[in-house]
């Protein structure tokens, strides 16, 4: 029970943050080797360096073998209050607070606040929570180009803090000219995935995707009560979530992110959509070795609800412990894999059945049932995007997925895809025969499948129509073979 299997498919995938703690080859090389599967460039603090680093991850992995995924975060409408005379100022609770257009430096009685589109929003009652929450400020009156406060919560107020407004739905687009200048720049380069911040609703994503390059998938960051009430609609119109539980605490209250975090991973599983899980995983291991006993559980939580992939932020951008914190992210998803309360929960979950079943999703569920009642050693499954592996994925198979795909795009979509590993082959296997005994020499290389044992092989029938057995939406063959 002790004993952690190093060698065995680990299906919960691992998404490290890159920055001056881990840009160099030689620490990302080391991440790879430990475990990580996929990166993320957070463009709220830098944009340039991150092209140089994207560069040098791209040389270390094909260095090493193999494709990993590079997810580019961008800001979104991070708003901040302005600053004051002597860089903060003193708050009394139950004094008035004004926060305003004017640019004058503020004190004690008022701060500019320097979003139009955000005092015009404010209403009688509006909470705005400055610096985290740590001062709660609420409106009592308001004006055309001010909005009159009462002091909730804090002591002082300081310059250029942040603050959210979680009782406020604002018009405007979640994407600002910043954001947009940065979607060029990732548009010119080589991510697999973009993440958006601040979603509100499903045109929000829609507005995205019309910005990114059609190659590049795009990921909503949930972190805004109104988006947990679109969450439906938000899922079907993006690739991924993520649960982006710092500024979600902020907005919802912490104590009700378990509960949205649960609600996420179950809507996106049944939408078939991944489910990133982030902030705070393994925050004490930025100055420690060793994470705190509440961490560890949060992570192993995280996978036990069937999270496609855990995230670290500030341990693997600045930290002083980044390759450790990934070695205990992998021994933790391993404990909890090898766990049969891991199968059980997971085959516990009932999925609502949020989308009308296609024959692609049917013979996912079937590809599953065989494979476990076979105690198949993998499913090789053909597929273009990725879409039918994720698809197989969803219904958390027993065996590895082994996606095959003639396009190595695919398989940096797959990082963050929990269950699944991608390899590209060759055109010469794109037939029915080809692919089945490409499935039996990739399951004996890739997860040491063994004389005799069983392998399920998902695909397409070729026809006139259909040129290929990968084609997306086709998947209407499950076949099983022997090694
Ligand atoms: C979060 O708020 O949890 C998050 C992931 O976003 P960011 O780190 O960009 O603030």
């Amino acid at each position: 029970m002790f004993e952690t299997n190093k060698n065995a498919f680990r299906k919960t995938k691992i998404l490290n943050s890159i920055g001056p703690a881990t840009e160099s080859a030689e620490m990302m090389e080391k991440m790879i080797k430990a475990g990580s599967s996929a990166f993320r460039f957070n463009f709220s603090h830098e944009t340039v360096t991150h092209l140089d680093r994207l560069k040098t991850l791209r040389e270390v992995s094909k260095k090493l073998g193999v494709y990993v995924t590079a997810v580019a975060d961008i800001q979104g409408p991070k708003h901040r209050v302005g600053v004051f005379k002597d860089d903060k100022a003193k708050l009394e609770i139950g004094q008035k607070f004004t926060v305003d257009l004017d640019e004058t430096p503020g004190d004690s009685t008022r701060v500019c606040l320097p979003h139009p589109e955000v005092i015009e929003a404010l209403e009688v009652g509006s909470r705005i929570l400055v610096d985290d929450g740590k001062v709660q400020l609420k409106v009592t009156k308001k004006g055309a180009d001010f909005a009159e406060t009462e002091v909730l919560s804090g002591e002082w107020i300081k310059n250029k803090k942040g603050f959210n407004i979680p009782d406020v739905r604002i018009k405007s687009s979640c994407l600002t000219k910043k954001d947009r200048e940065d979607i060029e720049i990732i548009n010119s380069a080589d991510f697999d995935y973009l993440a958006f911040s601040f979603v509100q609703t499903a045109e929000d994503c829609r507005e995205c995707r019309e910005l990114v390059r059609d190659d590049i998938k795009i990921i909503a960051k949930m972190e805004k009560p109104q988006a947990m009430e679109n969450l439906v609609e938000i899922t079907k119109e993006v690739d991924a979530l993520m649960v982006a539980r710092g500024d979600l605490a902020v907005e919802v209250g912490a104590e009700n992110v378990p509960l949205c975090q649960k609600e996420m991973i179950r809507v996106g599983r049944d939408l078939a959509k991944p489910v990133i899980v982030a902030t705070h995983m393994m925050e004490s291991m930025i100055d420690n070795p060793f994470p705190t006993r509440a961490e560890v559980t949060d992570v192993a939580n995280a996978v036990f609800e069937g999270a496609d992939c855990v995230m670290t932020s500030a341990e693997t951008t600045i930290g002083d412990y980044p390759i450790e914190t990934v070695e205990m992210m992998d021994s933790v998803i391993r404990k909890v894999e090898a766990s049969e309360d891991y199968k059980r929960n997971l085959n516990a979950v009932i999925l609502e059945g949020l989308e009308h079943n296609t024959v692609s999703d049917v013979m996912a569920h079937s590809a599953k049932q065989i494979s476990n009642e076979l105690s198949a050693s993998a499913i090789v499954t053909a597929t273009v995007s990725g879409t039918t592996a994720i698809r197989i994925a969803k219904n958390k198979p027993e065996a590895p997925i082994l996606a095959v795909s003639l396009e190595p795009r695919t398989l940096g979509r797959l990082g963050i895809c929990a269950g699944v590993r991608g390899v590209v082959t060759s055109e010469e296997n794109n037939s029915e025969l080809g692919m089945d005994n490409f499935a039996r020499e990739l399951a004996k290389k890739e997860v040491n499948a063994e004389t005799g044992d069983h392998i399920v092989v998902s695909m397409g029938k070729k026809t006139p129509e259909a040129k290929s057995v990968m084609e997306e939406g086709n998947t209407n063959i499950v076949t099983v073979v022997r090694v």
